[in-house]
């Protein structure tokens, strides 16, 4: 048996059947039995249970960086920390991501579901991705075009049945610096470079979220819902404090964290897990807790939130079963 006590960021005591690290595309090319499934480290899995089969541990690594004109390319292996790479690149004068500082997680991960924070997202610096279609074994580069970038969503996410494991990601960066200020608790900073933007992000983020070594959680668990105009306006004659972002297309982004807070969710606890007290739209485990108890206080919130909003959430976690993957609305 494989532990993934190490490979998950809630901290929850699971097992798969085995484990292979993947250092390069050549670990790939050995058949693997089903059922599988690829983890970076597991910064965004809720395992609701063990797994009855082999994880694809994403370790492949390396870091180049070339000077093309006015631009920087930068190719990185898909198992480098994508923090370390962040530092590594603010080192070199090289800016564009110091928005995301402190996500947790791997570069391989990050464009699965297009991880953003405080106004940037990553696609944003994506040109291109070398992956491996896990069934035919074939190598190939998939441009930012093919990736279908959305909120918190890619290709991957919607052609899950590909198996498309991310080798390596290929950015591109541009050789001036610009601020990417637009989230309130920048815009009101004098922040002169790219490592104060960091420092802030640093700054605003321990306040908010808790560290996983210290407090088990993923992030975010629901996704920000987005609604049209017609619910937006019938939302706000009811809540006229009700914070909200355009999202484009006709399309309104509401606060997660704001609805679960308001439907008295905030800080409560359901066995071991419980919501952070200080942004409730993050789960937590709060010592010892067990998959069904995550599993159950995120179904709560759900209801609570649709009775007092009408509104259903949906998971930016991927909850992982005994044979892969499971959608949240069969537990
Ligand atoms: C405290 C905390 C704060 C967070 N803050 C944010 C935030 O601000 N913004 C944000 O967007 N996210 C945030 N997250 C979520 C998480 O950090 C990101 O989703 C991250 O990209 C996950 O990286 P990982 O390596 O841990 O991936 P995992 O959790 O291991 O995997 C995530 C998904 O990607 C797939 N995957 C992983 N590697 C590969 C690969 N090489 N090829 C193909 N598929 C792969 C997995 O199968 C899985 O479905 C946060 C999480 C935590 C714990």
């Amino acid at each position: 048996m494989f532990s993934l006590l190490p490979y998950n960021t809630f901290g929850l005591d699971v097992k798969a059947w085995q484990g292979r690290l993947i250092c390069s595309a050549a670990d790939l090319r050995q058949q693997i039995q089903e059922p599988y499934l690829i983890l970076g480290r597991g910064s965004d899995v809720l395992f609701t249970d063990d797994f009855d089969g082999t994880v694809l541990v994403s370790n492949i690594k390396g870091v180049q960086i070339k000077q093309q004109g006015h631009c920087y390319k930068v190719r990185a292996g898909a198992g480098e920390i994508l923090d370390e790479l962040i530092v590594r690149l603010l080192d070199q004068g090289i800016t564009g991501l110091e928005n995301l500082s402190a996500i947790p997680g791997t570069v391989g991960a990050a464009p699965i579901q297009n991880i953003g924070a405080y106004g940037v997202e990553i696609g944003d610096f994506i040109e291109s991705i070398e992956v491996c279609d896990l069934q035919s074994g074939e190598i190939f580069v998939m441009q930012r075009s093919e990736c279908c970038f959305g909120y918190r969503d890619s290709y991957f996410k919607q052609h899950r049945e590909r198996r498309l494991f991310v080798l390596y990601v290929n950015f591109s960066f541009e050789d001036i610096y610009t601020p990417r200020l637009s989230y309130k608790g920048l815009q009101e900073m004098d922040l002169k470079d790219a490592r104060a933007v960091r420092s802030q992000v640093l700054a605003l983020r321990s306040r908010k979220l808790p560290d996983p070594r210290f407090v088990g959680n993923a992030g975010s668990f629901f996704k920000n819902p987005l609604v049209d105009e017609k619910k937006l306006e019938a939302l706000r004659a009811e809540y006229p404090d009700l914070p909200v972002f355009t999202a484009g297309a006709g399309l309104y982004k509401l606060a997660a964290g704001w609805l679960i807070d308001k439907s008295g969710c905030r800080g409560i606890t359901h066995g071991q897990a419980g919501t952070w007290e200080h942004q409730a739209l993050v789960l937590v485990n709060r010592g010892q807790a067990r998959p069904h108890e995550l599993v159950s206080l995120g179904k709560y919130i759900c209801a609570q939130v649709e009775h007092k909003f009408g509104i259903s959430l949906q998971p930016e976690v991927r909850l992982y079963g005994r044979q892969g993957e499971v959608a949240w609305d069969s537990l």
